[in-house]
């Protein structure tokens, strides 16, 4: 089988092709065949070594398929059934091993590309409005990179809770795709202060939540839009690490609460991952939950799907098809 791998950390240019025998599910996992993988920001972090892993690194942390095989004692899948997961690592493949319990099987009318695009972000989008802050009717949040993977569907969720939403995108054509998600106020931070523009829309008071992935860049003054014990979620570093920091200045910012969650976290039991996964399938099913693909690549073209999403190019979803 074609597998994507990375020998060294570097950049998109270290991706490479290379044929690995058909794997063999031990006790426990599943192989499944992979109809289509999703391509996230946590891939890039994979390759280049912010998040450590030992080479040769397999990427894709989100796949979409059929179950091939199970290893001893697996009783949530069989074969033939048509499954996705998240937060597995491997899934640039022809073919992936996955912990059994970590397969959801696919409501029946849900096409394998849309079950790809929607499990890693749409179950982010889902723990960060339902758990990390669960999000009420008539609070307000602000959301960076309103415009990308996890940001159009926590735009879209955020509003579904009631909240009043504030998204920052880096050019017109994000905006309009922000604002058709639902976005109340959208800002251009590349041009706008966000923080002006935060503070003058809630009269001064500030947003209850700021759900940050931009990292570095917004860091600073994502503190400085929230309200008095407002919270801040630090969920990702598209611009780079937030770096060091003194905890004291959360107390002179408003006492402000502060949480880096991760997917993994929140999906780690099989009752919760069926929660979330039940709820976000379920939503895209009904057309509740608009999904938007941007782009289909081939295995062949894993790096050029990295170069996009490394240069804030997309929005919405890229996803890899092995054949
Ligand atoms: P996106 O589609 O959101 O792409 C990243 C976006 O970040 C860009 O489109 C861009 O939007 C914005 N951005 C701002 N500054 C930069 C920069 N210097 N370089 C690149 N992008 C920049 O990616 P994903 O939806 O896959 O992931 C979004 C974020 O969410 C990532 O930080 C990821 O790590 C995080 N994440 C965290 C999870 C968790 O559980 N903690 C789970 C899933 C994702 P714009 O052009 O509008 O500025």
């Amino acid at each position: 089988m074609r597998v994507v791998v990375v020998e060294q950390p570097g950049g998109p240019e270290q991706l490479r092709i290379v044929e690995m025998p058909k794997p063999e599910p031990a006790p426990g996992q599943a192989l499944v065949k992979i109809a289509a993988a999703g391509v996230n920001f946590i891939d890039i972090y994979h390759r280049t070594g912010l998040y450590k892993v030992d080479p040769p690194i397999t990427l894709g942390m989100e796949g979409a398929g059929v179950v091939e095989a199970v290893g001893g004692g697996v009783t949530e899948v069989a074969p033939g059934d048509r499954v996705a997961y998240a937060m597995a690592r491997g899934s640039y493949a022809e073919y992936a091993v996955v912990p059994a319990w970590m397969l959801v099987k696919l409501p029946p009318a849900l096409d394998f590309q849309s079950a790809a695009a929607a499990m890693l972000q749409g179950m982010t989008a889902h723990y960060l409005t339902h758990s990390t802050y669960p999000l009420k009717a008539g609070d307000s949040c602000l959301i960076h990179a309103a415009a990308g993977g996890v940001g159009l569907l926590l735009v879209q969720m955020a509003k579904m809770r009631g909240a009043r939403v504030f998204g920052t995108v880096s050019t017109p054509a994000k905006a309009e795709l922000a604002r058709q998600a639902g976005a109340d106020v959208v800002i251009l931070y590349t041009e706008q202060d966000f923080l002006e523009v935060v503070r003058r829309e809630t009269n001064g008071r500030g947003v209850d939540v700021v759900y940050d992935s931009v990292g570095a860049a917004t860091w600073e003054k994502s503190l400085d839009c929230l309200r008095p014990r407002g919270m801040m979620v630090s969920f990702g570093n598209a611009s780079g690490p937030v770096p060091p920091f003194q905890p004291l200045i959360l107390s002179q910012k408003g006492s402000l609460f502060l949480t880096r969650p991760t997917l993994g976290h929140y999906t780690a039991t099989r009752e919760e991952l069926l929660w979330r996964a039940g709820d976000v399938l379920g939503w895209v099913q009904d057309g509740r939950l608009k999904l938007r693909i941007e782009r289909v690549y081939k295995l062949e073209e894993a790096a050029e799907a990295h170069r996009a999403l490394e240069s804030r190019a997309t929005s919405g979803k890229l996803l890899i098809v092995p054949e």
